[in-house]
């Protein structure tokens, strides 16, 4: 997955542009800029390349996630409906507004299982939030077939997922609004940056304005614009907008690479008798970042995983047992354990997620390992880890 790992000429001359005008800001300084926009040329091409009318970046991922929210009008007591397994950003995003995370189950697709969605709706419901994990998506026809009758917003977390695609449409763009992150461990990257995207005129300006302490964006004299409404500073520099430029124009590269050593690594898996798959929605196509299998039991899924450990293969992921990707890992969410005081909406509206039950997601994550797909890997290499895999898994089998 890490674009870092093809870094190279393209970056440094993006970023050199930058630094030959010395404007590192993407707003403002026209004279100085010598043309140089390279936020602005991001997310024309970002956009075009998701096939959305529209893309804001931003600082991260998960203020693409914040911003997204907020464009939207999310915020005190209101309920986004998130899964059990994704990344933390998904609650502190929520959280930073006020607005209120309601955990729900995963299925097979290791994303959000549409039934438990339904069940999970209240008169507070507003926005249901897929995370489309580790290279693949979620039911997304289900869950807008959810969404519409219930009149929520449907926001896709694509940060693991850039460029996979559902029902032919690049994952992210099926929502109301897609989120990516452009961190340093993601399939592209810019070190620190995010996006969305969306084909919402009125999300978009929102958006615009939000990230970037309410600014209008009218004219060209900062100080005389005026702030419609209150906003925050999640803007991106001009620095990692522009290694983005250089990274974007990869990514199909990328994806035909992680596409090519994924199938090596799962037929090579698909012949151990007790490994499964991950289920792939109808109509969905993965990124390929990850190649992520069930084992028989957790109990074997752990020695597998051990196994691999012991064997040499290096990123082999358990995320039931991880810190930062599944319920299991956050006490300091289900204790409600933060610097200051969480609002009274958050205290009085968030299930109690010591005494939730979660067997169901249990039941899938912890028979789940997932290995990552590098880039860098040569097809020597990688039909190597294959068979060094199907050693060590078959020998706990
Ligand atoms: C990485 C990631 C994020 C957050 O992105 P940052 O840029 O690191 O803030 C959000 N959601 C998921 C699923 C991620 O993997």
């Amino acid at each position: 997955m890490p674009g870092f790992e093809v870094f190279g000429a393209e970056e440094r001359k993006q970023v050199n542009d930058v630094l030959e005008t010395g404007v590192l800001m993407r707003y403002g300084f026209d004279g100085m800029r010598n043309n140089h926009w390279k936020a602005k040329e991001f997310e024309t091409a970002f956009a075009q390349r998701m096939q959305s009318n529209y893309c804001q970046l931003v600082s991260s991922g998960t203020a693409a996630l914040t911003v997204a929210l907020a464009a939207a009008g999310i915020g005190a007591g209101d309920e986004v409906i998130m899964p059990t397994f994704t990344f933390v950003a998904s609650f502190e995003s929520i959280l930073m507004l006020g607005a209120v995370p309601v955990l729900v189950d995963i299925d097979d697709t290791l994303t959000l299982d549409p039934k438990a969605v339904e069940a999970a709706i209240t008169p507070k419901t507003k926005c249901v939030m897929p995370v489309h994990m580790c290279g693949s998506m979620a039911d997304l026809q289900a869950l807008k077939d959810i969404c519409d009758t219930h009149g929520l917003l449907l926001l896709e977390d694509a940060c693991q997922a850039i460029g996979g695609t559902y029902q032919g449409k690049p994952l992210g763009s099926y929502g109301d609004l897609g989120c990516f992150s452009f961190d340093y461990v993601k399939t592209i990257t810019c070190g620190e940056g995010g996006g969305v995207i969306t084909n919402s005129e009125k999300y978009k300006l929102n958006a615009d304005h939000y990230q970037d302490h309410g600014h209008d964006h009218i004219g060209n004299d900062r100080g005389a614009e005026t702030h419609p409404f209150l906003g925050y500073n999640f803007r991106i520099s001009e620095m990692n907008a522009a290694v983005g430029l250089a990274q974007l124009d990869k990514l199909d590269g990328i994806l035909r690479t992680q596409e090519r050593n994924y199938t090596i690594v799962r037929e090579a898996l698909s012949e151990i008798d007790g490994v499964t798959f991950r289920r792939v929605p109808e109509g969905g196509v993965e990124n390929y970042s990850f190649v992520n299998f069930f084992l028989p039991s957790e109990s074997f899924a752990q020695k597998a995983h051990k196994a691999l450990a012991d064997a040499g293969v290096d990123a082999c992921f358990y995320w039931y047992k991880n810190n930062w990707h599944y319920i299991n890992g956050w006490e300091h969410l289900r204790d409600q354990n933060s610097l200051g005081p969480l609002s009274s909406e958050i205290k009085s509206q968030m299930q109690d997620l010591n005494k939730a039950d979660f067997s169901k997601s249990d039941a899938w994550m912890g028979r789940t390992v997932s290995s990552l797909v590098k880039i860098g890997w040569t097809e020597t290499q990688v039909r190597e880890r294959a068979e060094a895999m199907k050693k060590a898994i078959a020998s706990v089998l």
